[in-house]
């Protein structure tokens, strides 16, 4: 008698099991974006788009996004949120239909607001989708013009949004998903009052989608206004900056020794796609001019007193790879993606810590690798521990070139690094004292600072004195 005979169950089961398991293994080294109902036109689409397999959010949020669940997806910056909500849109409204929208995507900025519709082009190549794509800064005609024209998807900021809805030509009855995409952002902008003036205006039944990089309480308060029961999908713990990135810092004294070392390390090629982040658009101007002037013609500077059309210009010139480099402050670039970024610099040690996550996102993008360098001086060291702790990271310190021209710090930026570190040290401890701000108490007046009892003022806690 064979095994077979004398078990045969057992053995079928085991078979199955077998399997089971290559099937699962398959499946967990190469998820398929297959495995999700869609259709001819999108499955087309993601081919030509070159995503060959669904990243973790998307794995995640597709499918309850699908079965036509509120959504909550936390992911860090660079995971793909975006086609994790575009695709099953696209899916659900399929076919251009009626005059008016039945999808809006709420962004915090224009840059976001036209990535998201360079995302929303893609995916609906194959279709007859229509879309717009609402923005200030701008004068609205056009906008309006292609409204009228019917549309399928919005994507907007939004105060243009409410501004246009507002002027009647926009029709929001029909809506039937709404997300909000970089719902942090949104947050730190200030942009609640005009999105409860949107979910004022909007369908009440109708599925909503939030993303963020983020969960804060403010995210949890929104969540409860904005979704409906809704399915959490978090895919790494917050504020865990991207796994592909290399991450280091070189301690430099002083500005002019950054703008040298940056001098050394762009004359290397291999640092062919690089985005240097500064604290100040003054920085991000003196390291644009020296950069252009010294090392490459090959760079643009964006921070906020740049135009709109400027900024949309670098940043596609940039995308496009027909510039190597792009020197940013914070407020320029926040959540805009640029594929395969080789290098981020951080020329300045981000003092907003979560910035220093947002910042080196930019790099090792969707499963590319990336390289993340920060400098340091005496007083962002303080800024750097806090950015360890937060990213549960040790960042690998290294030595200086050894060709690196070293520069005396001038007197004023080192008493300006003295005072910091003199707030910082009193910012932990509020009985510290510091040197620097002792002598300065020394030249002071100490009579302008005396109680005076007979001064007709409140006091602080705006009480007054029963006469
Ligand atoms: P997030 O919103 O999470 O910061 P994005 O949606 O901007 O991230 O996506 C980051 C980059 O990854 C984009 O260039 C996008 O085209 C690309 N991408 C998205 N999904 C995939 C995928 N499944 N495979 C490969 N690349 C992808
Ligand atoms: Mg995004």
């Amino acid at each position: 008698m064979s095994e077979n005979e004398i078990n045969p169950e057992n053995q079928e089961q085991e078979k199955q099991n077998l399997e089971q398991k290559t099937l699962n293994d398959e499946q967990k080294a190469q998820p398929n974006f297959t495995q999700f109902k869609l259709n001819k036109q999108l499955f087309s689409a993601i081919e030509q788009a070159g995503y060959q397999s669904p990243t973790p959010i998307q794995l995640k949020a597709i499918p309850l996004i699908l079965d036509g669940h509120d959504v909550l997806g936390i992911a860090q910056t660079g995971t793909g949120k975006t086609a994790a909500f575009v695709i099953p849109i696209v899916m659900k409204i399929k076919f251009a239909q009626s005059q008016h929208p039945r999808a809006l995507i709420l962004a915090p900025t224009r840059e976001l607001a036209l990535q998201i519709t360079e995302e929303v082009k893609k995916l609906t190549a194959f279709t007859d989708l229509r879309h717009v794509c609402l923005y200030g800064g701008i004068g609205a005609k056009t906008q309006i013009e292609t409204i009228e024209k019917g549309v399928d998807i919005v994507i907007a900021t939004p105060g243009r949004f409410m501004d246009i809805y507002l002027t009647g030509n926009l029709v929001v009855k029909e809506l039937k998903i709404m997300v909000l995409d970089e719902a942090d952002r949104m947050m730190d902008m200030g942009f609640m009052p005009q999105i409860n003036s949107i979910l004022e205006v909007v369908p009440r039944k109708r599925q909503n989608l939030l993303f963020s990089a983020t969960m804060s309480a403010r995210i949890t308060k929104l969540t409860e206004n904005f979704l409906e029961f809704p399915l959490r999908v978090e895919v790494t713990p917050q504020a865990t900056p991207a796994q592909t990135v290399t991450h280091f810092l070189y301690h430099v004294p002083n500005f002019k020794t950054k703008i040298n070392l940056i001098g050394l390390l762009l004359h290397n090629e291999v640092f062919d796609k690089v985005i240097i982040f500064a604290k100040t658009k003054e920085n991000a101007e003196n390291i644009y001019k020296f950069i252009h002037r010294k090392i490459d013609k090959n760079v643009r500077v964006i921070h906020a007193n740049k135009g709109q059309n400027t900024r949309i210009n670098a940043m596609e010139e940039f995308k496009k790879s027909d510039i190597r480099i792009l020197v940013a402050t914070d407020v320029a670039t926040r959540g805009i993606d640029v594929s395969m970024v080789s290098h981020v610099i951080n020329f300045d040690v981000p003092f907003i810590h979560e910035d220093y996550v947002h910042r080196i996102g930019r790099t090792g993008r969707a499963s590319q690798e990336g390289i993340a360098i920060t400098f340091c001086n005496k007083a962002e060291l303080y800024h750097v521990e806090k950015i360890e702790k937060l990213i549960k990271t040790k960042i690998e310190v290294k030595q200086l070139p050894e060709n690196l021209h070293i520069e005396e710090t001038p007197y004023e930026e080192n008493q300006a690094m003295l005072l910091d570190i003199d707030y910082q040290k009193r910012k932990e401890n509020p009985d510290f004292k510091g040197a620097f701000h002792e002598k300065k108490k020394e030249n002071q007046k100490p009579e302008k600072k005396k109680f005076d009892p007979n001064k007709k003022t409140t006091n602080p806690r705006g009480f007054r004195r029963k006469k």
